[in-house]
C-alpha cells in the first residue's frame, strides 16, 4: 500500500535529483523536482490523481494534442519563508483560471479537490526543493491536454492533467526594451486570448523573433483590429505610469486576466497610487515619452512578478523612458513578493 496525503496516493521516486542542484545558481523553469502530480480524464470522468515520480510521458501519435494544440495551463510559485513554512499566492485563483481555459477549449473541468489537494500533497513530497534563497522559488506548472487517439478535428474522449514543478531563479533580468507591434496579434475579439492555451503561446513567438532581431527583447501587443491600443507586455499584463497615475487595460476576450496585475491594482490603490484601468492608446503613449509625462512601463506576470521597460519602438522610432529613482515598479514589486514570501502582513488574505 503507497502512503496517503490529503487522500492523494504518493508512490515516491526510488532516487533522487536534488544533490546535483545548484540552489544558488538556478535558472528559470529548466530543472524539474522528483516527483509530478498526474490525474487522467477517461471513461467520461477524472480519475483520482496520484503523485508519481517525474518522468517522461507515453502518447499515442494521434493523440489530439498534437494535432489539434487541447491543452491549457498555469504558472503559480511556492515559497518559504524563514521559518520553513511553505506558502502559496492565491493558489484558487489559478484553480479557477484553469477551468476557464479548459472550458474554451473544450476540455473537461477539475474538481476542486483535486487540483488542492494534488498540489498540496506534491509539494508536501517535493518540499525540500522549495528554494529560500531572496529571489527563488518553486514555480509550478499545472497543465492539462488531449491525450486521447484519432485524427478526427473534435475533442478528444482522453485527457492528462499534470503538475510539474521547477526551483527557479529570476525570469528576466534587468529591464527590457520592447517593440510596439503594428502587424501580428496575439489575440482577437471572440478567440482564446483569454486562456491560457497552449497555442496562444506558439503563436506569439515568431512576432517575438523578429523583434528580437530588430534589437527588442519583448514585444508589446495592440488590438487586433486597429492596433492602436495597448493590450499586453509578450505574457505579461501591462502597466503604464502617465505623470503619478497607473494605467492598465481592462481585460477582455484578448487579455488575460492577470493575477500579478489585479494584486498590483489593489495594493497601488491602497497605497493611494491613482490607478485608472481603461483602454489606452499607443498614441497616447508616444505623446507622454514626447512630453516627459511617461514615467514608466512595465510588465506584471506571476514569472518576473514585475519586469521593467527600459524603452520602446514604434514606427521606427525608438522612445526611452528616462531612468528615476523611487519607481512604482520596485515599490510594488517589494510589497507583493513581502506578502508572497510572508515577510510583511497580508491585509488582502492572499497568502495560502
Ligand atoms: N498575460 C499572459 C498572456 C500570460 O501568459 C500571463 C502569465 N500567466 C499573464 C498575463 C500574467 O498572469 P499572472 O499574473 O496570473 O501570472
Amino acid at each position: 500500500m503507497n502512503a496517503l496525503i490529503n487522500d492523494i496516493e504518493i508512490i515516491k521516486a526510488k532516487t533522487t535529483k536534488i544533490n546535483d542542484v545548484d540552489f544558488d545558481n538556478l535558472t528559470f523553469g529548466k530543472i524539474l523536482t522528483d516527483h509530478m502530480l498526474e490525474c487522467d480524464f477517461k471513461d467520461g470522468k477524472w480519475q483520482a490523481p496520484k503523485v508519481v515520480p517525474y518522468q517522461p510521458i507515453t502518447l499515442d501519435p494521434s493523440a489530439k494534442i498534437f494535432h489539434y494544440g487541447q491543452s491549457v495551463f498555469e504558472g503559480m510559485k511556492a515559497y518559504k519563508d524563514a521559518n520553513d513554512t511553505v506558502w502559496l499566492f492565491r493558489p484558487l485563483d489559478n484553480f479557477k483560471r484553469l477551468n476557464i481555459s479548459s472550458k474554451r477549449l473544450a476540455i473537461p473541468e477539475l474538481p476542486e479537490d483535486y487540483f488542492m489537494n494534488g498540489l498540496k500533497a506534491l509539494l508536501k513530497v517535493d518540499s525540500d526543493w522549495i528554494p529560500r534563497n531572496e529571489g527563488s522559488s518553486l514555480y509550478i506548472r499545472p497543465f492539462v491536454f488531449a491525450s486521447g487517439k484519432g485524427f478526427h478535428a473534435s475533442p478528444a474522449d482522453e485527457y492528462k492533467f499534470i503538475i510539474a514543478c521547477a526551483p527557479s531563479g529570476s525570469y528576466f533580468s534587468g529591464k527590457v526594451k520592447v517593440l510596439i507591434e503594428e502587424k501580428y496579434s496575439r489575440s482577437a475579439n471572440g478567440g482564446v486570448g483569454f486562456a491560457k492555451a497552449g497555442g496562444n503561446y506558439a503563436g506569439q513567438f515568431y512576432p517575438t523573433q523578429l523583434a528580437i532581431e530588430k534589437g527588442y527583447q519583448q514585444v508589446i501587443w495592440t488590438d487586433d483590429n486597429t492596433h492602436e491600443y495597448i493590450e499586453e507586455a509578450g505574457a505579461m499584463n501591462i502597466f503604464i505610469r502617465i505623470n503619478d497615475t497607473l494605467i492598465t487595460g481592462p481585460t477582455s476576450d484578448r487579455i488575460l486576466d492577470g493575477i500579478t496585475r489585479k494584486s498590483i491594482i489593489e495594493l497601488a490603490q491602497s497605497k493611494g497610487i491613482p490607478v485608472e484601468v481603461r483602454k489606452i492608446t499607443v498614441s497616447e503613449v508616444v505623446e507622454a515619452a514626447k512630453n516627459g509625462s511617461l514615467k514608466e512601463m512595465f510588465g506584471a506576470g506571476t514569472a518576473a512578478v514585475v519586469s521593467p521597460i527600459s524603452g520602446f519602438g514604434y514606427k521606427n522610432e525608438d522612445y526611452d523612458i528616462p531612468e528615476m529613482e523611487d519607481t512604482y515598479a520596485s515599490f510594488l514589486k517589494k510589497h507583493i513578493t513581502d506578502i508572497q514570501t510572508n515577510k510583511s502582513e497580508d491585509p488582502f488574505g492572499w497568502r495560502y
